[in-house]
C-alpha cells in the first residue's frame, strides 16, 4: 500500500471540514485540515451564522427597549440609544472566541492545520505554498461564496453595495438600505438594520419571500415582516445598480417585463444566494466535474466519481446549512474509518433567525402533495398559546403535515418568537418516524411555546384543547 502523509485531509475548515476533521482524528486517523483563512471555522464562524446572529441578538436587544414590551411590563428605561462600535466589538468578540475553540479543537484532537491554498496536483496529493501533501483520502469541504449579481459591483470597503460579509461589518446604521433578495440572507440581515433605524426595501425576484419553505408560512412571513415597516417589493428584479456620490441607485423592473423604476439608497445589500468554491482548486487535475450549479456530485457515503476523493457541505448538492454541513462531516469520518455512515436529509431542519423566527423541516404542504401524498394538516395560531399570550409574543402559527393514510408526519412548520428551538422536537419525532398522534400523546411542559406543536398534531385528526 502507498504510504501517505496523512490518513485523510480536508480541504476547508469550516463546519463540514473542521468537524470531520474532528471526527477522523477522534477515530485515530492521522488527519490535516487545509485552511486558507487567517482563522478557522469557515463562512459560518467567521462572515455568517456567528456573526450574523450577534448581530440580530443585539438589534433584538435594542429593538426590545426602544419600542417593545419593556415598558408593558413595567421595566422603565431611559432614552435608549444605539452604539453600533459596541455592538460590532462584541459581535467580534464571539467570532474571536469562537473560531479560536477550534483552534484548541485542533489540537486538543491532534489535528494539523496546514494554513494556505489547497490545490489538487493528483487524487491522493494537494499543493499548499509550493508544497505537497499527499492523503489516502481527500475531502473537499471547500463550501460557497457570494453569487454576484451581473453588472452590480460589490465594495465592502466602501459600504454602499455590499455583500453579506459587507453587511455585517457596517459602522453606521444606513439611513436607507435596499437589500437585493427576499431569502434568508436578506430578512435576517435586513431586520438587524431595520430594526437599529433603517428604512428597509426588499426587492424579491419571486411573488414570495423565502423559496424553499410552505407556502402559507410564505404568505405569513410577508405580511409580518410588512408589518415590521420593511417595503416588499416582489415579483420585481433589480436590473441595475450606479453609484453617484456616496448613494446607489437601483434600477428595478417587473419580473414579468415592462416599464423600469429606480430607487435611491444608501446602502445595497446583494443577497441573491451562495454558489459552490471549486474555483482554483484544480479539479481539473483530477478530472472531476461540477454539475450544472457548479456542484461537486457524490454518492451516499459522500464518495465522488474520483476514487479517495469525497466530498461534503455547501460544495454539494442540498441546502445551504452549517448543521447540514456538520453532520456530513462526522458520517464522512465514519464512513472512511469504519465504512459506515449516516446523515438523513430528508429531515433536516432550517431556521431563519428573525423575530419571530422561521422554521421548518421536512416536506411543504405543496412538496408532500407534489410526491403523492394525501395529507392532513393541523394548524395551532400562537395566539393561542398561553406562554405566548403571557410573554405578549403572540405572532405566528405551528402547523403539522401528515400523511392521512398512515399519519406518519411528513412536515413541520413554525413561525413564532422561538420557532428555533422548539423544531428540534419536531426532527426528533420525525427522525423516529413519528406519527401526528405520537407527538399528541406526548407530555409537553407548561406554559411553554411548544405546547403549540403538541396542539397542532392533536389538530391533525381531531381538535386541539385551547382552540
Ligand atoms: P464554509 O463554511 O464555507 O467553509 C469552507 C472553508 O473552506 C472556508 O473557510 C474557505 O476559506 C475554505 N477554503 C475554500 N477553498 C479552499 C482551498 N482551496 N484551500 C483551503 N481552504 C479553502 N447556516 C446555518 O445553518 N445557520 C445560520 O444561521 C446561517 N447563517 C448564515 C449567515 C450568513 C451571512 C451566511 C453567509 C451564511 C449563513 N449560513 C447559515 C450558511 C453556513 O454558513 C454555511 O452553510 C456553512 O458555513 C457551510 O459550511 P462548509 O463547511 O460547507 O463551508
Ligand atoms: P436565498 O437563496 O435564501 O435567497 C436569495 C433570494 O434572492 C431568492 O428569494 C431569490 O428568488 C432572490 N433573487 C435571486 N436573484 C434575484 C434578483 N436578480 N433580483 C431580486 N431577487 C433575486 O439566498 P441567500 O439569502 O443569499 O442565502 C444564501 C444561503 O445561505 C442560503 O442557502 C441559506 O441557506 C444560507 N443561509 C442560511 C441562514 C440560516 O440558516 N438562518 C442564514 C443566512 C444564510
Amino acid at each position: 500500500m502507498a504510504d501517505y502523509d496523512y490518513d485523510v485531509l480536508i480541504i476547508g475548515a469550516g463546519p463540514g471540514g473542521y468537524v470531520a476533521a474532528i471526527r477522523a482524528a477522534q477515530l485515530g486517523l492521522k488527519t490535516a485540515c487545509v485552511e486558507s483563512r487567517e482563522t478557522l471555522g469557515g463562512t459560518c464562524l467567521n462572515v455568517g451564522c456567528i456573526p450574523s446572529k450577534a448581530l440580530l441578538h443585539g438589534s433584538e436587544l435594542y429593538e426590545e427597549a426602544a419600542h417593545g414590551t419593556l415598558a408593558k411590563f413595567g421595566v422603565k428605561t431611559g432614552k435608549v440609544e444605539i452604539d453600533v462600535a459596541t455592538l460590532q466589538g462584541e459581535k467580534s468578540a464571539a467570532v474571536k472566541e469562537l473560531t479560536g475553540g477550534i483552534e484548541f479543537l485542533f489540537k486538543k484532537n491532534k489535528v494539523t492545520w496546514i494554513k494556505g491554498q489547497a490545490r489538487f496536483a493528483d487524487a491522493h496529493t494537494v499543493e499548499v505554498d509550493g508544497k505537497r501533501h499527499t492523503a489516502r483520502e481527500i475531502v473537499i469541504a471547500t463550501g460557497s461564496s457570494v453569487t454576484p449579481l451581473p453588472g452590480v459591483e460589490v465594495d465592502n470597503d466602501k459600504g454602499i453595495i455590499v455583500d453579506s460579509t459587507g453587511a455585517l461589518a457596517l459602522s453606521a446604521v444606513p439611513k436607507k438600505l435596499v437589500v437585493i433578495g427576499g431569502g434568508v440572507i436578506g430578512l435576517e440581515l435586513g431586520s438587524v438594520w431595520r430594526r437599529l433605524g433603517a428604512q428597509v426595501t426588499v426587492v424579491e425576484f419571486l411573488d414570495q419571500l423565502l423559496p424553499g419553505m410552505d407556502g402559507e408560512v410564505r404568505k405569513e412571513a410577508g405580511k409580518l415582516f410588512k408589518k415590521q415597516g420593511m417595503e416588499l417589493k416582489l415579483s420585481t428584479k433589480v436590473t441595475g445598480v450606479a453609484v453617484k456620490g456616496k448613494k446607489a441607485v437601483l434600477t428595478l423592473e417587473p419580473a414579468a417585463g415592462g416599464a423600469s423604476e429606480t430607487l435611491e439608497a444608501d446602502c445595497v445589500l446583494v443577497a441573491i444566494g451562495r454558489r459552490p468554491n471549486t474555483e482554483g482548486l484544480g479539479l481539473e487535475a483530477i478530472g472531476l466535474e461540477t454539475n450544472q450549479r457548479g456542484q461537486i456530485e457524490t454518492d451516499h457515503a459522500f464518495r465522488t466519481r474520483i476514487d479517495g476523493v469525497r466530498a461534503i457541505g455547501d460544495v454539494i448538492p442540498g441546502p445551504m446549512l452549517a448543521h447540514k454541513a456538520e453532520d456530513e462531516g462526522i458520517a464522512v469520518a465514519e464512513y472512511i474509518a469504519t465504512g459506515i455512515g449516516i446523515v438523513n436529509h430528508a429531515v433536516i431542519p432550517g431556521v431563519v433567525y428573525t423575530m419571530p423566527e422561521i422554521a421548518g423541516v421536512g416536506l411543504t404542504e405543496e412538496g408532500a402533495k407534489e410526491a403523492g401524498h394525501k395529507v392532513k394538516v393541523g394548524k395551532f395560531p400562537m395566539m393561542a398559546n398561553s406562554r405566548a399570550k403571557t410573554n405578549r409574543d403572540t405572532e405566528g402559527f405551528v402547523k403539522i403535515i401528515a400523511d392521512a393514510d398512515s399519519d406518519v408526519v411528513l412536515g413541520v412548520w413554525c413561525i413564532a418568537s422561538l420557532a428555533g428551538t422548539m423544531i428540534a422536537q419536531a426532527a426528533q419525532a420525525m427522525e423516529f418516524g413519528a406519527l401526528s398522534e405520537d407527538i399528541a400523546y406526548t407530555c409537553h411542559a407548561h406554559p411553554t411555546h411548544s405546547e403549540a406543536i403538541k396542539e397542532a398534531a392533536m389538530a391533525v385528526r381531531g381538535k386541539p384543547i385551547h382552540m
